[in-house]
């Protein structure tokens, strides 16, 4: 392998690369081959005192600049993502397994939209002007939230580092983020080059760890804000948390969505759709809509159609470009998808095509179609983050959006017609928080991002995302006399 992954350390505090090898080791471990390609520490209690000591005293300098030059910087870091997109994106394929196909336009891409989105609009955030009787008045000032921590998963490392980072810091905030210790390395990639384009020192910090490093962070007092991306599970603990201290949150959780497919659809808008929501990144992405509903006159040539698709999927080497299917992320990721798969066909639903282990080294298991699923099914209701598509029949619309909505998640829904009423009208009564009409899973940075339901809480993204981060305060001038009663 050419590439070598192991990053100059650990942890990045304050503008440097640190290390500390008494934190617990973690193994990067390639999941194509499963080899162990080098190793980190996770931060031991000095290490987290470092840098959120490091990102406290980076807070007033760094709020007190301009909008408009904090900007510059987001959009200098962006220009700077974009050249090395390739270095980039091979290092995101180590860390997560997901080929090169993917990662060179997905990934360090999605994270330089996001600098150069939040950088743009950092100029312009400002607070009003709000008239008062008797010439009084009140202004707005939007402040920064503070220190903020970031929690991010494993499936998009330098994505979910960005998402986080760059809104924050847009609005002068400072952020301490914790990656997944399934894939350690991109957010210290985002933080070295967020140094090189001219962020001060201790605004963006890195450290490295499991659950308990996050927990660490998110019950520290000098923290204003934390965001998660992850499981519903741990949502509700650093929710929790969070909320001891007061602490502004924003929840990005799995789901369970809906893709609902009728029978005016046209099929390979519909193929590909499903395609998109079930099988990118290994099925490994949150919004995924597993839960195929189609309408009953189209399943045969429906499932005929997708079959025929997944026989063109390239399973193979993520680091070459033709591939369009790697492994899943982990040992573990593996088993919790093979466990899914035999739990459907216990249950009775049809396994079409997929559905085994491939035999060779790394966490490999193919594409996996199952039919004639109902909605009381395992493979129905709970998330499997893999690539397992569920087919459901359906007989009519109203059928359709009440099965999609009976389910705890709310992330995403899709619909597939060529009728727009009806289109629309699925829309209005989806209950989630991103739909897609004709396509599915797209997140530019323009739109908000974030579920309804136990799917989060808050949003990613978008001008959602600045009040998010910010916080107004509200100023009274009197222009008369003050009043009083005695
Ligand atoms: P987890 O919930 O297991 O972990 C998420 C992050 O939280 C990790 O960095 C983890 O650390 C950390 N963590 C775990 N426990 C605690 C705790 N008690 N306090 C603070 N931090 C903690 O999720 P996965 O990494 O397995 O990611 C998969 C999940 O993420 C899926 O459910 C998926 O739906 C969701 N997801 C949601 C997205 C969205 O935008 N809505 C996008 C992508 C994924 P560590 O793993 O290092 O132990």
């Amino acid at each position: 392998m050419s590439l070598n992954p192991e990053p100059k350390a650990s942890h990045y505090i304050n503008g440097e690369y640190v290390e500390d090898s008494d934190g617990t080791p973690i193994d990067l471990v390639y999941p194509a081959t499963g080899e162990i390609v080098g190793r980190v520490h996770a931060a031991t209690p000095a290490i987290v005192e470092r840098a959120l000591a490091a990102a406290d005293a980076a807070r007033r300098g760094w709020a007190a600049m301009s909008g408009t030059e904090r900007g510059r910087v987001l959009r200098r870091a962006a220009d700077i993502m974009r050249e090395r997109n390739r270095e980039l994106s091979e290092l995101e394929t180590m860390d997560t397994g997901k080929p090169l196909s993917e990662t060179l336009v997905a990934d360090a891409t999605s994270a330089a939209d996001a600098l150069e989105y939040f950088g743009g609009l950092a100029g312009s955030l400002t607070g009003e002007h709000v008239r008062l009787p008797g010439g009084d008045f009140a202004y707005t000032i939007r402040e920064p939230l503070g220190l903020c921590v970031g929690i991010g998963a494993w499936n998009y490392p330098t994505q979910i580092a960005a998402w986080k980072g760059a809104p924050a810091l847009a609005c002068g905030n400072t952020m301490v983020f914790k990656p997944s210790e399934t894939t350690p390395l991109c957010a210290l990639k985002v933080a070295e080059i967020l140094t090189e384009a001219g962020v001060p020192p201790g605004v963006y910090n890195v450290v490295q760890g499991m659950g308990e490093v996050g927990a660490a962070l998110v019950s520290d007092p000098r923290v204003a804000k934390v965001s998660l991306t992850g499981s519903v599970p741990t949502g509700r603990k650093v929710y929790a948390m969070a909320a001891q201290g007061m602490k502004h949150a924003t929840m990005e959780l799995g789901g369970k969505s809906p893709l609902v497919i009728f029978e005016d659809a046209d099929l390979d808008i519909a193929v590909s759709s499903a395609i998109l929501g079930n099988f990118y990144s290994t099925g490994q992405v949150c919004s995924n809509g597993t839960r195929v509903f189609v309408q009953e006159g189209i399943v045969d040539a429906f499932c005929d159609r997708m079959v025929e698709r997944m026989g063109r999927a390239v399973i193979g080497d993520p680091m070459d470009e033709a591939t369009t299917i790697g492994p899943m992320v982990s040992a573990r990721q593996l088993d919790i998808v093979e466990g899914y798969i035999r739990k459907g066909i216990e249950e009775g639903a049809e396994l079409v095509a997929g559905g085994r282990r491939l035999n060779r080294p790394g966490f490999w298991i193919e594409p996996t179609l199952f039919r004639n699923v109902t909605d009381d099914m395992t493979i129905a209701r709970e998330e499997i983050f893999g690539p397992v598509l569920s087919v459901l029949n359906f007989r009519t619309e109203d059928e359709a959006l009440k099965r999609a909505n009976a389910t705890e998640f709310g992330l995403a829904a899709g619909v597939v017609t060529r009728d727009l009423s009806r289109a629309h009208r699925m829309v209005a009564g989806f209950e989630a928080g991103t739909c897609y009409i004709n396509t599915f899973n797209n997140a530019p940075v323009e739109a908000p991002f974030g579920g309804m339901k136990m799917s989060g809480v808050g949003r990613e993204n978008s001008r959602a995302a600045i009040e998010h981060y910010s916080q107004p305060k509200s100023v009274y001038v009197a222009m008369a006399p003050a009043e009083a009663p005695f």
